[in-house]
């Protein structure tokens, strides 16, 4: 077994490539949280004549191959359907990701005033460290709902003639004792207090500073300073995709765990043709704190969606639905760790993720003896190494780290729990969870023909 190196190949296809991850360097700049990522798909997915479910419903309009069908779970996770050409009874074929990442989001009271600047309180979503998201350029994502049913969309940071945030830290001459500290309590999670203003409202005793900040956002937003307390606000690093090295072949963007997994899930969805399979792209929320939640993967979202597309297919009842899942082979797309030779400790270098070798498999997750991981069965992934050979698709398999070196977990078992194959299926990242991610535009390209390989497989 040789570890190949996609850009050695002749057949890579540079401009297809290109094209791709222009495409995905314009969606993560512009796409930072998962209701705008949702929003946008949604977008591409109506322009290319996608149904609305609820209007399916509604209009009892009964779905046929070719058809393509989406919903969304309060505009945070996403659910695409491309009707197939067999029944779906035969099962389906699952692209799943997630579109949540790691950020700070604002407290309900976020706002206060201390020594004469202005700061936003924040509670860190997601696994960081912590000391990676001071003193870099911040913006804000998200919405405010009012009372009066509003939803007031935020995003401030971005435009070049944008104001930027960000979080302070201590200069090095006076850092002796904070350099004592571990480094996952150099900065306290409390701390991660965002630097808003420093300019007070003429004619104001108390807390002047904060007060103009209030003013500008009711000038600009029409919030008050109640309404944080509807709101969702995330902190993320503010600025573009960029492509990232001397030669230009890797991306390095906010999010891409897991949003290099969704969008090429999204886009092999999109761009293939009618399958035998009906494919699907699960593009799920709150996967970073646990799938929990309505939008996340544990909720009965996914479930009771494709009940409704079964129902739109003439063949609904609750036993059909079960062997439809029991009959369904899915690849939980989500990022894997890429070997970083500046960290080697880490790594067994044979049974790990390289950039460049084309999409990772992990087998299993999990941490102390695999706990926690969807082992996904050895006649599976003989089955997809046959669909991806056929299509001459490169890849790699991998575990994340060494043996008790740590761990991670993806969407990957709650699928399989529904009885379903499952096995995680995605893109090496460097710097995962960093404020800026590392990609491969050789794996992007290389992982986007896979997944178009598996659903038409
Ligand atoms: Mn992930
Ligand atoms: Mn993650």
């Amino acid at each position: 077994m040789t570890q190949k190196n996609l850009w050695d190949n002749t057949d890579l296809n540079v401009q297809a490539m290109d094209s791709l991850c222009e495409d995905y360097k314009a969606f993560l700049s512009a796409c930072k949280t998962e209701r705008e990522c949702a929003a946008s798909m949604k977008e591409g997915l109506q322009a290319a004549g996608c149904l609305e479910l609820s209007d399916v419903i509604s209009g009892h309009i009964r779905l046929k191959p070719g058809d393509l069908v989406c919903t969304d779970m309060m505009k945070k996770a996403l659910l695409a359907f491309r009707i197939g050409k067999r029944p779906i009874t035969d099962g389906m074929r699952i692209l799943g990701a997630h579109i949540d990442s790691p950020r700070l989001d604002l407290k309900q009271h976020p706002l206060y005033e201390d020594n004469g600047l202005a700061f936003l309180d924040t509670h860190y979503y997601g696994g960081i460290k912590k000391y990676q998201w001071v003193t870099l350029p911040l913006a804000l994502h998200g919405v405010v709902a009012k009372k009066d049913g509003a939803v007031v969309p935020v995003c401030i940071g971005e435009k070049a003639s944008d104001p930027v945030l960000g979080v302070s830290d201590l200069l090095p001459h006076l850092a002796g004792k904070q350099m004592e500290k571990k480094a996952r309590e150099a900065v306290e999670g409390e701390n991660l207090n965002i630097l808003a203003g420093s300019r007070p409202l003429e004619d104001t005793e108390k807390d002047a500073v904060k007060a103009r900040l209030l003013s500008i956002l009711k000038e600009h937003y029409a919030i008050e300073e109640e309404d944080f307390i509807s709101a969702e606000l995330e902190a993320v690093p503010a600025g573009a995709a960029r492509d990232y090295g001397l030669d230009r072949s890797m991306v390095m963007a906010y999010g891409q765990d897991d949003r290099v997994c969704a969008y090429t899930s999204y886009r092999a969805l999109l761009d293939a043709e009618v399958p035998e399979y009906t494919s699907v792209c699960l593009l799920t929320d709150k996967e970073e704190i646990g799938s929990v939640g309505a939008t996340g993967m544990q909720s009965r979202f996914f479930e009771d969606t494709v009940a409704e597309v079964m129902e739109a297919l003439g063949c609904y009842s609750e036993i059909s639905l079960r062997r439809t899942l029991k009959k369904t082979k899915v690849l939980s797309s989500d990022v894997s760790a890429a070997f970083d030779p500046n960290y080697p400790d880490v790594m067994d270098k044979n049974n790990c993720a390289y950039l460049g070798s084309g999409p990772v498999f992990n087998k299993y997750t999990g941490a102390r003896g695999k706990s926690g991981s969807n082992d996904a069965n050895a006649e599976y992934l003989a089955w997809l190494r046959n669909i991806l050979d056929r299509a001459g698709i490169t890849y790699q398999t991998a575990e994340l780290g060494k043996v008790d070196a740590g761990g991670g977990g993806t969407i990957a078992y709650m699928l399989a729990n529904l009885g379903m194959e499952v096995i995680d299926f995605g893109v090496a990242v460097l710097n995962m969870h960093a404020p800026w991610e590392i990609t491969s535009k050789a794996d992007i390209y290389e992982t986007y023909r896979a997944y178009q390989a598996f659903l038409l497989g």
